[in-house]
């Protein structure tokens, strides 16, 4: 069987096909940029399983307490080695990033402490951890203070504002790699590298965490490779490799790390407890194949960002920029379109392709939100997923895919809901 006429059963026409390989003709630079970072990825990952000597015996299940586990003591120190940190926490006890941040920062920030965003806004859920948006149990509430330096315009820091918002009492400055739900550019790593000199130019000694979501395995290097004392980040993303059932990681310094251990368990406690409940082979698996479904992500964000800039949407990162994380917005402009974009990802998926997204209320966002995903991980969004907050610009944020040829085909049939809708014309 040819394989459009395969396609053509799930409801793809051969207009929206035919554009699809058009686009994919220009890309073949791009695609192979990608795979040789990923060969660089997966060779640093393969060194640290190696170098820790790695062997089926550290996959085993412990149980209570968790003491003397040497299966979660290895792992953490693969993510240490792979990260350049001195110490690693990585952990299913971490429920999801939301939560590892809010580790990172409650563990490093103590009453009369400020925290200072450089970046503007963070991301939704971040906003009652903090306190900005009042919530039960925020920072706020715990007596840490908040400032914040927009960026400007053109999405680049500022430089002045930075430097007047950080005072004697900033303790830890916050930088978010991924646009998040925003239209602002995702950064490289460079570019927080910059940012990191500066701020500890400014006040040497303060410390700097680094929201690493979606970002991880992007380039050769990482946030901890340009001065982050902590970077942190979920393993339902990138660096779970869509096996991870569930878990967050915090890379750091052995100072910052070992406080947050203290945070996530007890004082007095730190990493000695925790048991892995058998979850392990799921988190060494998914960080050795999280290069390759990087790899894949990207290649699904590049083509997304190419077929709908050329029918005349505005694309964050635009279809040309170079990629600093995995997540490619695309501005559709109303709610229909956000609908019959998520509609067509969602009929692309291989768990619950039957299901119709509808926007709906979600925990820690403050506007409704659509959410297309048919994962094999629920709300896992290194698997193929589409999502959004029904508000102008009307972007969706699309990203993941375990493997291209299933982001391709989510790509398409998201254009072809469109199409069939007639909110584009071919
Ligand atoms: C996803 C995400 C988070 C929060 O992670 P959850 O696992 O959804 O709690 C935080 N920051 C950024 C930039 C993210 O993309």
């Amino acid at each position: 069987m040819e394989l459009y006429a395969i396609y053509e059963t799930m409801g793809l026409s051969r207009a929206v096909f035919d554009r699809g390989e058009a686009v994919l003709a220009g890309l073949e630079d791009r695609f192979r940029a990608i795979d040789l970072t990923a060969e660089y990825n997966q060779a640093k990952v393969l060194q640290a399983m190696q170098s820790n000597r790695i062997g089926a015996n550290h996959f085993a299940a412990t149980t209570g307490y968790g003491y003397d586990d040497d299966g979660r003591e290895r792992l953490e120190r693969v993510y240490a080695d792979v990260f350049h940190t001195e110490a690693a926490l990585v952990r299913p006890q971490i429920t999801c990033g939301t939560h590892a941040l809010t580790v990172a920062l409650s563990a490093n920030l103590l009453p009369g402490d400020e925290l200072l965003s450089p970046v503007g806004l963070p991301y939704d859920t971040l906003q009652e951890v903090i306190g900005i948006r009042p919530s039960p149990c925020s920072l706020a509430e715990y007596g840490v203070a908040y400032r914040q330096a927009d960026l400007k315009a053109d999405g680049s820091f500022d430089y002045d504002a930075i430097r007047a918002a950080i005072t004697p009492k900033t303790k830890l400055i916050t930088i978010q790699r991924s646009k998040g739900y925003a239209t602002r550019p995702s950064f490289s790593v460079r570019q927080i590298g910059e940012l990191t000199a500066f701020c500890k130019a400014v006040k040497p000694g303060v410390k700097v965490m680094v929201d690493n979501c979606y970002g991880e395995f992007v380039d050769v290097i990482e946030p901890s490779d340009a001065g982050a004392d902590m970077v942190v980040g979920s393993l339902i993303k990138n660096p779970g490799g869509g096996l991870a059932p569930i878990g967050g990681y915090i890379c750091g310094t052995q100072e910052c790390v070992d406080r947050c251990a203290y945070r996530l368990s007890a004082p007095g406690l730190g990493q000695e407890v925790g048991a892995n409940l058998g979850i392990l082979p799921a988190f060494y698996q998914g960080f050795f194949l999280a290069p390759t479904v990087v790899a894949g992500a990207l290649k699904g964000a590049v083509f997304a960002a190419h077929l709908y800039e050329g029918l005349g949407f505005r694309c964050v990162p635009a279809a040309g920029e170079p990629r600093s994380d995995i997540i490619q917005a695309v501005e559709l402009s109303s709610e229909a379109a956000m609908c019959a974009f998520c509609a067509g990802i969602q009929a692309a998926a291989p768990v619950d392709s039957f299901a119709a997204p509808v926007p709906g209320d979600m925990p820690g966002y403050d506007s409704k939100v659509i959410m297309a995903a048919g994962a094999f991980v629920q709300g896992s969004s290194i698997e193929l997923s589409a999502d959004g907050p029904i508000r102008p610009p009307y972007a969706v944020y699309f990203q993941g895919g375990l493997t291209w040829q299933h982001a391709k085909l989510g790509i398409l049939l998201s254009l072809q809901k469109m199409a069939d809708a007639g909110l584009v014309t071919l």
